[in-house]
């Protein structure tokens, strides 16, 4: 992971060129595979580039792995510089889901399959596969925690709650959001639930490009303006790096010393930074979405088209794009706290207990 994050914005790792367990990577060596994923700044984009980069090298194929930096212009001429360097596929998060259209073109005229990779890409028929969790699940874990948590279904509050939501242009941010919202309406309805900003509506409660300070600023805004003595009793953030930037804030009120409690508050991607967040007693919750798996169902897409197989998908429904219905196939996310952290990350392998320290 150190060595990605140091290195220059376009990396190549070469090929060790063996064939896949199952043989199906024979006739694919040589091939390149673009990888183009959205930000470095996010932990969780550094495992899936890592993760995809070796399985693809497990099937026998080389990869050129970018990060856009969060700017959906870099992130373009990223894509349309690997199609120029006559990848065989590309697998692509997009960081703005509808600015892509036309760099696909150019992928469909040179027979470039893609992948749409955790996040769907809009508005553009060229998108063969799409791999992604259960992202509505992820928001109904979040919402659940925090039901479960305040003790809504036994009749307790009035709670206060603030809501947090992704960034705009990215179109899991509505999977979430909603997926949360269907469970906590009725709450809010009879009044168990209260938001003192008088912040529900998504477009109030976006943050641009995910960005934790974006979060903090708005979290301060609110609390200064809505909440004098009045307490926050839960918020709901669907990132982890949104729940630090939001704790931060909490923190500069005074929440977590003295006799005034640090709120309910999810995320999402169990980054190590909020892993250690809910060990120490602050984040709450978190979802965790194996980000390996994800990766290995990519790399054997991939490896599927190119040897003129068919992917396998286990989504019922095909996901309309807006210019199509994109097949797919979707994982399931784990709701991840104090009491299970160990058995899901540790065990798991996804983390040792030495990082967790
Ligand atoms: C991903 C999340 C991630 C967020 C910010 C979303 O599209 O599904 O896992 O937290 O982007 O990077």
């Amino acid at each position: 992971l150190a060595a990605i994050g140091a290195a220059p914005l376009a990396l190549t790792l070469s090929a060790c060129g063996q064939d896949s367990a199952d043989g199906s990577g024979s006739d694919s060596e040589g091939g390149t595979i673009g990888v183009a994923l959205p930000t470095r700044a996010s932990e969780r984009w550094l495992t899936d580039g890592k993760s995809v980069v070796e399985d693809l090298r497990d099937k026998g194929y080389k990869s050129k792995l970018v990060y856009g930096e969060d700017n959906p212009a870099t992130q373009v001429s990223q894509i349309a510089s690997l199609i120029k360097q006559g990848v065989d596929a590309l697998i692509i998060a997009a960081i703005d889901n509808r600015s892509l259209n036309g760099v696909l073109k150019q992928a469909a005229a040179a027979d470039i399959p893609v992948i749409s990779y955790d996040r769907l890409i809009l508005d553009s028929k060229n998108v063969d596969y799409y791999v992604s969790f259960d992202n509505e699940q992820v928001g109904r874990l979040q919402a659940r925690y925090i039901i479960d948590e305040l003790g809504l279904e036994d009749g307790k509050g009035p709670f206060n709650i603030e809501l947090f939501a992704g960034s705009a242009d990215d179109n899991n941010t509505k999977y979430f959001f909603d997926g949360s919202m269907h469970l906590l309406q009725p709450y809010l309805d009879n009044k168990q639930l209260v938001v003192r900003s008088g912040q529900t509506a998504l477009k109030e409660v976006t943050t641009l490009r995910w960005d934790g300070p974006t979060a903090q600023r708005r979290m301060d805004a609110v609390l200064s303006k809505s909440y004098g003595t009045a307490k926050v009793d839960a918020v709901l953030s669907p990132y982890d790096g949104i729940s630090i930037g939001v704790l931060n804030s909490l923190k500069s009120h005074g929440y977590g010393s003295g006799s005034t409690a640090l709120p309910v508050v999810t995320g999402q991607d169990a980054e190590l930074a909020s892993v250690k967040s809910i060990i120490a007693g602050q984040q709450s919750q978190t979802v965790y979405k194996d980000l390996r798996q994800l990766a290995s169902v990519a790399a054997s897409m991939v490896d599927d088209i190119l040897n003129g197989q068919t992917p396998k998908v286990n989504n019922r429904r095909a996901y309309d794009n807006g210019a199509k219905a994109v097949p797919a196939y979707l994982l399931q996310p784990e709701s991840v706290d104090k009491s299970n952290y160990d058995l899901i990350l540790v065990a798991g392998g996804y983390y040792t207990a030495a990082e967790l320290k």
